[in-house]
Parts: C-alpha cells; sequence; structure tokens
C-alpha cells in the first residue's frame, strides 16, 4: 500500500466521531504533503521547532497539534498558530500558554496530559492529583487557554488486557472530570499499535504516526 492508501484505510475504519491526527514527527514535508492532497488537514509534531518550519512551508489550513513534551520556554515559538497542545503535565506549563497566548490576541485550546503507564518515563499528572486540581476550579483562571478534556498514553507493552486496563482508567477520570467541566469534548488516546482498542474504551482522537507514514529513522 502507499502511504496515501494507508492513510485512507486508516481513515475509513475510523468511528465519524473520531478525529485522525497524522503525527508527522521526522518525516519531510514532501511527505506530509502527500496525505495533505489527500484530504489530511490535522497533523502532529513532538517538537517546537520543527512544527514551526513546517507550519511556515505548508498550506495555511493545516491544524498543527503539539503532541510531545513541551517545554516552557519553547511555547513562545507556537503559540501564533497552534490549534491544540497534548501535552500539558503541569501548571507552570498552563501559565506560560496563558501568557503566550495572551500575547498573540489567541485563545490555545489544550488537553490535560495524565500518566496512565506503568512506566516511569512518560510525563502526565497522577489521576488522583488531577482530580482534585481540575475540579477545584483552577481552570478558571485562564482566560486565553481552553481545556478541552484529556490525553494519554499506555504502556508500551503487548498485553492488550493491561492497555485496555489502562485507557479504561483514563475514560473514567475524563467522565469523571466531564461531569464539572460540561464542555470537554476531546480524549485524545491511542497510537499505530493500540488505536483501535483505545477507540473501544471510548477515545475520540487518535494520534497515529508509523502506520501512516512508515517507521521513523532517528
Ligand atoms: C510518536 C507519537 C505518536 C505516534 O506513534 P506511532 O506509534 O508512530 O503511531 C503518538 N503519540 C505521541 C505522544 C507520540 O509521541
Amino acid at each position: 500500500m502507499s502511504q496515501a492508501e494507508r492513510l485512507q484505510s486508516i481513515k475509513n475504519s475510523l468511528p465519524e466521531h473520531v478525529t485522525l491526527v497524522a503525527v508527522s514527527k521526522t518525516k519531510p514535508v514532501e511527505d506530509l504533503m502527500v496525505a495533505y492532497q489527500a484530504g489530511q488537514r490535522v497533523f502532529g509534531e513532538n517538537k517546537a521547532q520543527e512544527m514551526t518550519a513546517k507550519w511556515s512551508e505548508m498550506p495555511e489550513d493545516i491544524q498543527w497539534h503539539m503532541i510531545g513534551h513541551l517545554q516552557s520556554n519553547k511555547v513562545k515559538y507556537i503559540a501564533p498558530y497552534v490549534a491544540l497542545i497534548h501535552g500539558v503535565d503541569r501548571p507552570e506549563l498552563l501559565d506560560e500558554i496563558e501568557k503566550q497566548a495572551k500575547k498573540n490576541h489567541r485563545v490555545i485550546d489544550c488537553l490535560l496530559q495524565v500518566h496512565i503507564a506503568q512506566e516511569s518515563t512518560k510525563f502526565g499528572w497522577d489521576p488522583e492529583e488531577l482530580a482534585l486540581w481540575a475540579t477545584a476550579d483552577r481552570l478558571g483562571a485562564y482566560s486565553h487557554v481552553r481545556i478541552k478534556g484529556l490525553m494519554g498514553m499506555a504502556t508500551f507493552t503487548s498485553d492488550e488486557q493491561q492497555i485496555a486496563q489502562e485507557f479504561t482508567n483514563l475514560k473514567s477520570v475524563y467522565d469523571q472530570l466531564c461531569k464539572v467541566h460540561t464542555h470537554w469534548d476531546t480524549l485524545s488516546m491511542g497510537m499505530s499499535q493500540d488505536y483501535v482498542l483505545a477507540i473501544s474504551c471510548g477515545s475520540t482522537m487518535v494520534r497515529i504516526g508509523s502506520s501512516i507514514f512508515g517507521d521513523r529513522n532517528y
């Protein structure tokens, strides 16, 4: 299958309420343009400089999603144009996004990242701490940040039961917080290896890279 065919077959397999983020990190603009020509408009990158370089070269109607761990000092580079920041894992980062969004006269959509995996290397809020923090009306303090929901990554394992358990945990934190934050509409979970499972556990946004663009060479 060609890249465009792989993209098309994934798109065809997704339920209508699930948004596809095409994760294009490390891939050249030519590859992204193939996906663009096939109708893809949402792209995910994990490095601020790389995303900004691609944004400046590519058509304006693309929605750029920052999916990686974001350092506070990089927010200013993406604040003028970023459509959604998935990996908000600490209050200080929200403070910086608020500041840079205000400078750019924008409201920036964000997802709070929850730590659901067993690996200690993955970033994100502890689910219980997040539930306390996010229900205590801390989010009311931000006028240039709009939280849309949650994001999480499962453990890198072939144990499907474990992955399903982690996704189900995230979905239940999401459901609980949606009762307070009634405008939330996004649960970003699922990558190439586990997106079908993620959707069955309630995902509304999947981040798929290698199944579309092929393996990455670092
Ligand atoms: C790289 C990456 C993906 C995509 O991973 P694939 O396995 O290539 O689909 C999804 N989410 C995040 C946060 C990533 O860094």
